[in-house]
This record gives structure tokens, sequence and C-alpha cells, in this order.
């Protein structure tokens, strides 16, 4: 009986240790996003940077991909009142539910409030862990976007896609694409290069080992108390190539709201996700240029 006392006194110590620097990170993001965060490599200094322009755009592989994993991204990005905009690369059809899933996206984007939402319908790009996504197809689909929406942030997955699904790791490769083939010397005898996106940043959501994923908020409170004590010491900013996005119980709440717009993904195991997985709480992005 004292055991389980102690136990359930600890997470809630624990809880409230999670709130408090949840908050504290909440802060030092809307205070990156008035200097307009991270100039991206060659883009210049923050005040002459096109970055001061706050559009970013997230690339997902299906939808309900944005509440399982980019939810602390999206409503942190939203509330800095930044233009957040989605391009989803397949309706999700492995099920031959694409059209129902399709309307789910657009109802939970209405919730995040996002400025747009383009789903792809392209048969290069079936939903399945066999179907291989053409890298250059990716990297034209983006190239387009980033023109249309005139982003200076670009937000995908790593090449390992959090959950291991291949259609997430393609985005990488195509994003890869996309920064490579656009890229070329800037003399004959120099290494460094120059490119269409010198001015834009472009992020991958960090892939983490699978324990560390389903330890509630013990592995985000750890995370974000490390954090802590680095800007404390080393006075490390929100400005780097990296940027951490925290969600208070409040806006966790939010986003499991969203996360409901997604009905007909919503079996047993994405309700016990939504209360053990990290992803729900914090993201770390890193920075690929
Ligand atoms: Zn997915």
């Amino acid at each position: 009986m004292l055991t389980w006392v102690i136990i359930v006194l600890s997470l809630i110590s624990l809880g409230l240790v999670y709130e408090f620097l949840a908050r504290k990170q909440r802060r030092w993001i809307l205070d990156a996003a008035k200097k307009g965060f991270a100039p991206a490599a060659g883009g210049g200094s923050k005040k002459t940077s096109s970055n001061n322009r706050n559009s970013w755009l997230l690339v997902i592989a299906h939808p309900d991909d944005e509440c399982l994993f980019f939810g602390p991204t999206l409503i942190n990005l939203v509330d800095c009142g930044a233009e957040v905009n989605l391009v989803c690369l397949s309706s999700g059809d492995f099920y031959g539910r694409g059209y129902e899933r399709g309307q789910e996206l657009l109802e939970a984007a209405k919730l995040f409030k996002l400025n747009s939402v383009k789903l792809i319908q392209d048969s290069r790009l079936q939903d399945g862990a066999n179907h291989h996504w053409p890298p250059q197809l990716i990297a034209d689909i983006i190239n387009q976007e980033i023109d249309k929406q005139k982003v200076n942030h670009v937000i995908t997955f790593d090449s390992h896609g959090v959950s291991g699904h291949p259609n997430h790791g393609a985005i990488q490769s195509g994003v890869l694409e996309l920064l490579n083939s656009l890229s070329y010397p800037s003399s004959p005898s120099s290494s460094k290069k120059i490119s269409k996106f010198n001015n834009i940043r472009f992020y991958s959501l960090d892939s983490i080992f699978i324990v560390r994923k389903y330890l509630l908020f013990i592995d985000a409170t750890l995370v974000l108390f490390l954090h802590f004590v680095l800007r404390l010491f080393i006075d490390q900013d929100e400005t780097g190539s990296s940027l951490l996005f925290a969600l208070p119980f409040k806006e966790y709440s939010h986003l499991r709201r969203c996360l409901h717009s997604h009905n007909s993904q919503m079996v047993w195991y994405r309700h016990l996700y939504s209360f053990t997985s990290r992803y729900m709480l914090i993201n770390h992005l890193k920075s690929l240029n």
C-alpha cells in the first residue's frame, strides 16, 4: 500500500515539474518566434534575414501523422502567430478509407487553425510499407509548396520516421534530394554551396528509442529539465539549429481533441498512445541545413 502511495505521489510531483518546465519552454518559444526563430545556413543575420517572415510547411505521409507526431509543434507555432501550411502526401487509403481519412484531416486542420491543407492524391504515392515513394516526386511537391506558400521553414520526419513506417522515411529522402538537386558550388574552386534554399530552414523530427517513447511524461520531463539546465549554464536559446516544443497539460487536452477528429483511426491502441507517447507532449526538431 505504502509503495503505491509513494508511486502516485512521485508521479504527481513529476507532473507538476513537467507543467512548470513546459510552460517555461513555451514562453521561450514565443520569444524566439518574435525574433523569427533561427536564420537558415547562409541566410544572413537575424535582422536582415527573410526568416523574420514566420511561414511554415509541415510535410506528412498520412492523415493523422500531424496529430500523432507533430502536435506540440503545430500548437506552439499557431499560438506564436505563425502561418502553418500542411501537405499530406497520401490519403492513407491502405484499408480503402482514403476519402474518410481526407475529411478527418480537414477537420483536424480546422481545430489546429492551420493556414492551408493540401492532400496529394498520386498513384505513385500509395499508402503502404511495401510501396516505394520516388524521392524526386516528393522533392518536386515540396518545392512547389515552398514557392506557393512562400514558406521559410519546412518540417518533416527524419529517416526513421518515428514509427519506422517507410512512407515517413521516404519524405526525408525527398527533402535531401531537393536540397542536393538545387545546390551548386558558389565558384568552381569553392566547396561552399549556394542554393535557392539559403533562406529556408529544413527541420526533421527526432526519432527516439521505443522505451523512451512510451514513458508518459517522464522522458519529456527529463528532456525539458536538461534543456532548462543548458539554458541556465551555457546560455543556449531557441534560435539555435534545433527546436524544442512542449505542451502544458491544458494544450495537451486540445491536442487530444484534434486527434479524435481522426475517428476512423481511434482503435484501442491509439487511445493508449495518446496517454503514453511523449510525441503528444514534446517535439525535438533538428535542422537539416
Ligand atoms: Zn503515418
